[in-house]
């Protein structure tokens, strides 16, 4: 279950109902390079620790390499090749003049102290300092970093530089550049997404249950943005345990209890329930918003949802998407649903390039504008082309990577 297989699978099926040349295709079957380094961190009790650290540029056809850098111990090479492959098809669903990169370091962050973050995060940019910056790689949040990474980061990076350039990075906080409305962004944009293809199918939001795996900034947030939009979560669960009720979940009050205790389990009025659990509930909307591979063909036949909207990236494998459409299971892929956190990420590019702040209200109209013309435009492709909306979100993206490529001199 290598994620880049995976992904490889995904882009060969659009490839050829496009009928890619194989010159394109082979060149999007590699990112352009991977950088690789071994950070030698201080750690607070004096010893020396070496940590494991990538960064993909896979495609830069469209505008400088964009995505986040992820903080886990389960990451490898090639799961930052397929992420930086996605984030590629993602800026172009969404049309962004942005292309696709993604960093990952080999560590659990929860082990390490505030201190000892920092130093890990400032070694990362004195590794690759040379291949990022506004015009060249932007990085951003993703699994396990957040806005204070992002500001280490950023400092780190004008040091080396010695001048300012907010736009080498987003998901920073406000007070340094960060744009008003990201740390929510993946999530709204899910949840403009859902709302389209809610009213596609003709259901309203008061009699739909949902259940969202994954706790962390796009599962939370999403949870709180549907609950307040009069869906009823019935189930949420993060990396450790989950909760359930039938009746629906007090999201306000999940969110206290998780603040408070570090953890969903002993929430009052609910039931425990274990992730796979979770996945195969009877619920109108799953929402996968961990990691990769949580669906996999071993238990797609499980699963009783209607709708799977990935908010996760590569939750659902290329075997297990083919159960769900043979059974008229809609997924809705994440290179659609979890673009909002890019395009907020777009957003703050531009602010910082202006050196002028958008008000909430105007960050969330942008982004509603363009999830709504993004799903529509992937609909569209769906219907014409009779495939699942995955495929026709990929025919989108490539045809436009392609496109790019093609205007740069490749054939
Ligand atoms: N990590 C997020 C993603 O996977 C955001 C990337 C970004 O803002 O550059 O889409």
């Amino acid at each position: 279950m290598n994620p880049f297989v995976n992904a490889m699978r995904q882009l060969d099926r659009a490839a050829g109902i496009l009928k890619l040349s194989d010159n394109i295709q082979d060149i999007l079957k590699k990112p352009i390079r991977v950088l690789s380094a071994r950070l030698s961190v201080e750690m607070d009790d004096g010893e020396t620790r070496e940590f494991q650290a990538f960064r993909s540029q896979y495609n830069d056809a469209r505008g400088p390499f964009k995505g986040g850098i992820r903080y886990h111990p389960g990451v490898t090479e090639d799961e930052v090749k397929a992420l930086s492959f996605w984030m590629t098809m993602k800026c172009a669903v969404v049309g962004l003049p942005l292309g696709g990169g993604k960093g990952g370091i080999v560590v659990d962050p929860k082990k390490m102290s505030e201190k000892e973050l920092e130093r890990l995060s400032r070694a990362y940019v004195q590794a690759f300092h040379k291949y990022l910056g506004p015009t060249k790689d932007v990085p951003a949040p993703d699994v396990y970093t957040n806005g204070q990474i992002m500001a280490w980061m950023l400092d780190e990076y004008e040091k080396i530089i010695g001048e300012h350039a907010p736009g080498m990075i987003t998901g920073k906080p406000l007070e340094l550049g960060g744009s008003r409305g990201r740390d929510t962004a993946t999530a709204q944009g899910g949840a403009f997404v859902l709302q389209e293809l809610m009213d596609k199918l003709g259901k309203k939001p008061k009699k739909t249950t949902v259940a969202i795996q994954g706790f962390g900034n796009a599962g939370a947030n999403m949870a709180k943005i549907l609950h307040d939009a009069g869906y009823t979560v019935v189930a949420v669960s993060d990396s450790r345990s989950g909760v359930c009720a039938k009746h629906g979940l007090d999201i306000t009050r999940v969110l206290e209890h998780k603040e408070k205790t570090g953890s969903l389990s002993g929430f009052e009025g609910a039931d425990a329930l274990s992730n796979d659990d979770l996945l195969t509930l009877d619920v109108d909307v799953l929402i996968p918003a961990a990691l990769e591979n949580a669906i996999t063909k071993d238990n797609a036949e499980k699963i009783r949802a209607g709708v799977i909207l990935e908010l996760a990236n590569g939750p659902v494998t290329p075997d297990a998407d083919e159960i769900f459409y043979k059974k008229g299971i809609i997924c809705v892929p994440d290179i659609l649903t979890n673009a909002g956190g890019v395009t907020v990420s777009y957003f703050e590019q531009v602010q910082n390039a202006m050196n002028y702040y958008w008000t909430d209200a105007e960050v969330r109209e942008k982004l509603e504008k363009i999830m709504v013309d993004a799903f529509h435009a992937v609909w569209e492709k769906k219907e014409k082309h009779g495939v699942d909306m995955r495929t026709g979100a990929f025919l989108l993206a490539v045809d436009r990577v392609a496109s790019a490529m093609r205007l740069r001199g490749l054939s």
